[in-house]
C-alpha cells in the first residue's frame, strides 16, 4: 500500500493538528488541577474576625463572655460588662491584627445580643503585638417603641428581653 504525495501531506497535517489539540487539552487539565493548591489562607480582616466571632454562636452575654476566655484573635486580659456596654482589652501577637480582633468582638456580641453593635477603639497597641482596648455597645435603634425597653447587655434577663423576630409574639 503506497501513499501518493498529496495524501501523505494531508495525513501529516491532520496528525499535527491532532497532536496540537491533545497538548492544549493536557495543558488545560494541568492548569485546572493546580488551581486549588494555590488557594491563599484567609486574610485577617475585620470581616474575617467577624465570621470567627459569629461562629462561636453565643446565645447570651454569658455565652459571649465565656467565649472570650479563649479566642483566635488574642488573649483577653480584661473584660468589664457594665450597663449597655462591654469594655475589653485584647493582648495581641504580631499575627493577630487589631482590625481582626475588632471584627471578632462585633461578630460575637451581635450574635449574642441579636442586635447590631458598635465597636469603639479608644486605645490601640499599634501595628505589631500590643494591647488594644475596645468598647462594644448596642447600636442605637432608629425608631420603634421597643427601643426604650431594649435589654441591657450583661444584666440577668438580657437574653430573654432581646428583640424578637417580627413574627414572634415577644
Ligand atoms: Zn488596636
Amino acid at each position: 500500500m503506497a501513499f501518493r504525495g498529496e495524501e501523505l501531506i494531508f495525513l501529516l497535517v491532520a496528525l499535527g493538528c491532532l497532536a496540537a489539540l491533545v497538548i492544549a487539552f493536557a495543558t488545560w487539565l494541568a492548569a485546572k488541577a493546580t488551581k486549588p493548591a494555590a488557594r491563599k489562607p484567609p486574610r485577617k480582616t475585620f470581616e474575617h474576625g467577624r465570621r470567627l466571632g459569629r461562629a462561636a454562636k453565643p446565645a447570651s452575654t454569658e455565652d459571649a463572655l465565656r467565649a472570650l476566655r479563649s479566642t483566635p484573635v488574642g488573649d483577653i486580659t480584661s473584660v468589664a460588662p457594665v450597663d449597655g456596654r462591654v469594655d475589653i482589652v485584647v493582648s495581641r501577637k504580631r499575627t493577630q491584627p487589631c482590625t481582626q480582633a475588632a471584627g471578632y468582638l462585633a461578630g460575637l456580641f451581635e450574635t449574642a445580643w441579636a442586635h447590631e453593635v458598635h465597636v469603639a477603639h479608644p486605645q490601640c497597641g499599634g501595628e505589631g503585638a500590643g494591647a488594644c482596648h475596645y468598647v462594644v455597645t448596642r447600636a442605637p435603634i432608629v425608631s420603634g417603641a421597643r427601643a426604650a425597653e431594649a435589654s441591657t447587655p450583661g444584666s440577668g434577663g438580657a437574653p430573654r428581653r432581646s428583640p424578637r423576630a417580627r413574627a414572634g409574639r415577644g
